[in-house]
């Protein structure tokens, strides 16, 4: 959902203190539990009473897909990070319209909480910092307002007429493609029921909840192979859910590199679309690091655990 409190400024010392009441973002937050008891509702109920098809359940998972696209290579690794450039604009639009569909926010707002998750996480001025808890880190963070909305860390961004028109008419935009969508496909089915059962509902309760997981389950559970500077892990169920972003440790080290999995079991279907698009000339300037620095940061992970794993027998 949209917050298109622009004007936001940083608290100073000098403001008194706000309640707690205050500081909730009501409408995004009452939205977002309304969703997922509505589709806790809906869902069975569909199945239950309705007809479901293979063709509403195949659609409903592309539209997932294409959301999750728009999410990982769109506003995360294109925009936010900026680790490889789209040429054409039909496929950068195409991109974008997927990103749009899942509700999460325009570029400007997503890509501003992301830079300052990689470049405060786990402190205070992190806005998802898993240090405050998982479920603040999972989903709590969005029920409350920005404290800080500082528009110089994504001056790159909102120089760009096309996420400019995103982010001014980003209402009537996700509103719209969502209703299109689920029109679309009732048409097609003729089954409006399962349309917003799982086209709308499910998916984009999936949606929200594997981008949540990046958060919190890659900031909880998993591997740190790359290093232990941060709190984020590789996870390969997130990975799953998200198309390719639960391998954070590696990104949190490496956040300008296109890719997450780096290794080719990794499943990482992010990179390998990045990597078709490159490969047909509709991406250029994919940026990675190469394979010699990245060994020689696992090694040196290693040699600090070990020389900590035999302080530690010798205290
Ligand atoms: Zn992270
Ligand atoms: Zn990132």
């Amino acid at each position: 959902m949209t917050t298109s409190d622009t004007t936001l400024k940083t608290a100073t010392a000098d403001e008194p203190q706000m309640s707690k009441l205050n500081l909730i973002e009501w409408g995004r937050g009452s939205f977002l539990i309304l969703i997922h008891i509505v589709t806790l509702i809906t869902v069975p109920l569909y199945f239950i009473f309705g007809n479901p098809s293979l063709g509403i359940i195949l659609t409903a998972a592309a539209v997932y897909l294409v959301c999750n696209i728009g999410v990982t290579a769109g506003y995360h690794r294109l925009y936010a990070h900026r680790s490889y450039a789209i040429r054409s604009r039909l496929v950068e639009a195409l991109v974008l319209m997927g990103g749009t569909l899942t509700l999460q926010d325009s570029v400007f707002f997503w890509a501003h909480d992301h830079r300052r998750h990689h470049r405060y996480v786990d402190t205070d001025k992190d806005p998802y910092a898993i240090t405050k808890g998982f479920w603040h880190a999972h989903f709590l963070w969005m029920m409350m307002k920005r404290d800080t909305y500082d528009p110089s860390g994504i001056r790159d961004l909102t120089a760009r007429p096309l996420l400019r028109f995103q982010n001014r008419w980003y209402m009537p935009l996700a509103l719209g493609l969502n209703v299109a969508v689920t029109i679309f496909a009732g048409i097609i089915f003729h089954d409006f029921f399962g349309a917003i059962a799982l086209v709308l509902l499910a998916r984009l309760v999936l949606v929200y909840q594997s981008t949540w997981f990046v958060n919190s389950l890659a900031h909880f559970w998993g591997t740190k192979p790359f290093s232990k500077e941060h709190t984020a892990v590789n996870n390969w169920i997130v990975a799953l859910l998200t198309g390719g972003e639960g391998y954070h440790n590696f990104h949190h080290t490496f956040p300008s590199d296109y890719r997450n999995g780096v290794r080719w079991y990794q499943w990482d279907p992010t990179r390998v679309f990045i990597w078709t698009l490159s490969k047909l000339k509709l991406a250029s300037n994919l940026r990675f690091v190469d394979r010699a620095t990245i060994q020689e940061r696992i090694a040196r992970e290693r040699r600090e655990t070990m020389a900590a794993t035999a302080a530690a027998a010798k205290a």
